[in-house]
């Protein structure tokens, strides 16, 4: 079935078809990699939103301390301890002021119960610290400080719901980051634990907890730091590439392990071990700091992840835009290349070769350069030109040599008239043509009288003499039409298209009086036999020239130098016309 459908709708529909399927494909990886870019957008915002959650997180465990000091019943100065405890209060509100602000509209509709809630705790957990320190530092009571401390923790759970809520969030537009929000998620949490480990130190110091109550929930608390640290260490490991996190993570172990846990351990190890909560909180503190930075070391590798997928993205994106564009141009240029250099030349071919068949052999107007094959294709035809035209050549002195023989097989050699052959190959073409005409055909037969005489006199030379003067006075009075032919030794056949019985008897007697009254030696006369073929009448040449010949029979009979006819329509000549002697 493909054999009968064009080659070049074929390529058509095939490049539609392969156009069409780029399309779709391109299209396809393209919807992709837009949903991917915007994706990764939002994995961008979600990254940034959750580093301002941890941030006011950690600044929540962190009031913990000035708070802490600044309730101290042993305090030397309090004004110092409330001025610090005031600034962090400031740097806590405008934390959580931050990542209320930078929620989007719905989002912050949709946690606003739970940002009520943490506004709620630290309003309640700060009246009751703000209370302990309103008491001069010796009435200050360990049940009070205590219960302000768990008022304290009571906020850093509910923020934990917070941060929990955006690292989900953050995990579902990035799940290629959900190993490093777990472990800032773990960094913060450790941060909170420690934070709460040292608090109870103080709770231990300060006298507002039973030593069991201490001993146990410092146990507790230990356990968990440790529990975390078992994770965070083994798989912080894996971002060795990152010195940030390396770093932090040595320094956990420095200035965490080795340097703050001991100073609680030291608080417990002494059930009855009193002391100041500001003197603690200070030397206990600085060991806090590794955590948050090795969460701020995940964090800014989160975001550089991040970006990073996104500009694969958006690589990816303008990678395969560029592809399906320069497949479908290409596949454009193809059709463009193939109908301009392949199917045109083609066509501009066939009509060469048809014009070849037909024998048109000039030199074709030139076809814009197509490519070496179809250019390889025109110089062939080029050649079969250049061949065609040498065999016209030739085809053509073939034909010329040919009619020359023709004509030389035509013609009788010593007197240039036509011969017998002639007549019998000239004369049924010329009944035909006065047949269709609807002319007379005439015909005469001459014979030179008595040329065995002349022969003898003068001989055969002189003879040949006579043959060509009296062919020569025949030729001169024949008609341009005429066919004047030697058809005998010294007779001959004039056919004269278009002369009826009399036009053609005049004509011999013509000929006849010519031949009498001719100049020359030896002198001849001749005898003229007449017949005339009237149209329609069905005689062949041969019946006609036989009567003509029956005619001259009857001149020679009657004496010679005479003009007989055939038919007795025509007046026969009376009496010989005066001959020389
Ligand atoms: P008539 O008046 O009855 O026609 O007598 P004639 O002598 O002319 O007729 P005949 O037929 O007896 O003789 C014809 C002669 O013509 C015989 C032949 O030798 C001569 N002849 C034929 N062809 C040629 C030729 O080509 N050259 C010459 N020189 N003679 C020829
Ligand atoms: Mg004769
Ligand atoms: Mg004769």
């Amino acid at each position: 079935m493909a054999a009968s459908v064009r080659i070049q709708y074929l390529q058509w529909v095939a490049g539609a078809v392969a156009a069409c399927g780029c399309a779709v494909l391109g299209g396809m990886q393209l919807t992709h990699a837009f949903a991917e870019l915007n994706r990764a957008d939002r994995a961008v915002a979600e990254a940034s939103r959750f580093g301002l959650v941890l941030a006011m997180t950690d600044m929540i465990s962190a009031e913990r301390g000035p708070s802490n000091a600044a309730m101290d019943p042993f305090a030397a100065s309090p004004e110092e301890g409330a001025r610090r405890l005031a600034a962090i209060r400031a740097t806590t509100d405008r934390r959580i002021a931050e990542v209320r602000a930078a929620s989007e509209p719905g989002e912050a509709a949709q946690l606003a119960s739970v940002f009520d809630v943490v506004g709620q705790r630290l309003a309640e957990a700060r009246a009751k610290v703000d209370a302990v320190c309103a008491r001069p530092p010796e009435e200050r009571r360990g049940a009070a400080i205590a219960d302000a401390i768990r008022a304290m923790f009571a906020v850093a759970d509910e923020a934990a719901l917070l941060r929990s809520e955006y690292g989900r969030r953050l995990l579902q537009s990035a799940p290629e980051v959900g190993a490093e929000v777990l472990l800032q998620a773990h960094a913060s949490a450790l941060r909170e634990e420690a934070g709460r480990l040292g608090s109870y130190a103080v709770m231990k110091l300060t006298g507002g907890v039973t030593a069991e109550e201490a001993q146990r929930a410092s146990r507790q608390t230990e356990d968990r730091i440790r529990y975390l640290w078992q994770l965070l260490a083994p798989y912080g490991r894996n971002y060795a590439d990152d010195p940030d996190v390396v770093r932090a993570l040595g320094e956990i172990e420095s200035e965490y392990f080795a340097t703050s846990l001991p100073l609680v351990r030291d608080v417990f190890a002494d059930p009855t071990r009193r002391g100041s909560a500001a003197d603690f909180t200070r030397r206990y503190v600085p060991g806090l700091a590794a955590p948050t930075r090795l969460k701020d070391g995940l964090l800014s590798l989160t975001l550089r992840r991040i970006e990073g997928f996104r500009w694969a993205v958006l690589t990816d994106t303008l990678v395969s835009a560029a592809i399906t564009a320069g497949v479908l141009l290409t596949l454009l240029w193809l059709g463009l290349v193939f109908r301009r250099r392949l199917f045109r030349p083609l066509i501009a071919v066939r009509e060469e070769i048809l014009a070849l068949a037909v024998g048109h052999l000039d030199d074709p107007v030139p076809v814009a350069r197509s490519g070496p094959e179809i250019d390889e294709m025109f110089e062939g035809l080029a050649i079969l030109r250049q061949e065609l035209r040498r065999k016209l050549v030739l085809e053509r002195a073939r034909h010329r040599v040919t009619r020359n023989l023709k004509v030389l097989a035509e013609t009788d050699s010593l007197t240039g008239l036509r011969n017998r052959r002639a007549v019998s190959s000239q004369a049924p073409t010329m009944i035909e043509a006065a047949e269709k005409a609807g002319q007379p055909l005439g015909a005469i037969v001459a014979d030179i009288d008595h040329f065995k005489m002349v022969n003898d006199l003068h001989g055969h030379a002189g003879g040949d003499a006579v043959l060509q003067r009296v062919a020569g006075s025949l030729r001169s009075l024949a008609g341009s039409r005429d066919l004047i032919a030697r058809y005998g030794g010294e007779e001959f056949l004039i056919l004269a298209p278009g002369l009826d019985e009399v036009a053609t008897y005049a004509l011999a007697e013509r000929m006849r009086q010519r031949l009498a009254m001719e100049p020359g030696e030896p002198a001849v006369t001749g005898s003229f036999g007449v017949a005339c073929r009237p149209p329609g009448s069905g005689l062949d040449w041969e019946a006609l020239v036989a009567q003509a010949d029956g005619a001259l029979y009857r001149a020679k009979r009657l004496g010679r130098n005479r003009v007989c006819a055939d038919m007795r329509k025509v007046m026969i000549a009376p009496g010989p016309i005066a001959q020389r002697a």
